[in-house]
């Protein structure tokens, strides 16, 4: 048994738990120059105490006694399967809102046109003519603010100088030209304008 990296794993472990010495020491019921010889690596706590210990420390005595934890790549491994899961998710989202933008864009099109059609070719006063026009414009200019902000939203944009991959503000999106969603925006890291791509995600 290596002693002294026992000593310094007990240590981390009650910092960790946000214990002194001092107070480790109490809830112990045994003085604090105790607890120093054990994170110097001078004595070892004994049996008896063992397992208390332990228990303060939220480790097992295996944990203990090879002076770190043990599964920690496992532990790793696992959180990193998370990150990557919830990453997979919020790209699955992204692609939904994407295609729910098409849709709207879609829609709202054909709503607008529609309108503008008919008042074109309706039997009816001018009054409702312009009305029908204007109704139809505002559809279409509602529509694709919508629109915008769900492109905002969703995902990154990717500058083609750098790689650099951001989220615009919905202004700097909804005032930049573009095509289809590929947008002439200025990079936030390197400051240069460019013609950036639609990502899906940040990597
Ligand atoms: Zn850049």
């Amino acid at each position: 048994m290596d002693q002294i990296k026992i000593g310094k794993f007990i240590a981390a472990e009650r910092k960790e738990q946000g214990m002194t010495q001092a107070s480790l020491a109490e809830k112990l019921g045994i003085s604090d120059r105790a607890v120093s010889k054990w994170e110097t690596g001078k004595s070892m706590p004994d049996s008896g105490i063992m397992l208390e210990l332990c228990d303060l420390l939220q480790i097992n005595v295996n944990e203990l006694l090879s002076g770190e934890r043990i599964m920690k790549e496992a532990y790793d491994k696992k959180a990193e399967d998370n990150l990557l899961a919830l990453s997979k998710e919020l790209e699955q989202q992204n692609r939904l809102f994407l295609r729910t933008e098409y849709f709207i864009g879609f829609l709202g099109s054909i709503v607008g046109i529609v309108m503008v059609f008919l008042a074109a070719f309706l039997e009816i006063s001018t009054g409702s003519r312009i009305a029908l026009i204007a109704g139809g414009i505002l559809v279409v200019f509602i529509i694709s603010f919508i629109a915008v902000g769900i492109e905002q939203k969703a995902g990154y944009y990717e500058c083609r100088k750098c790689h650099h991959r951001y989220v615009p503000s919905y202004w700097q999106t909804n005032l930049a030209p573009h095509a289809g969603r590929t947008r002439y925006m200025r990079c936030p890291e390197c400051g240069e304008k460019s013609w950036q791509k639609k990502v899906l995600t940040k990597e």
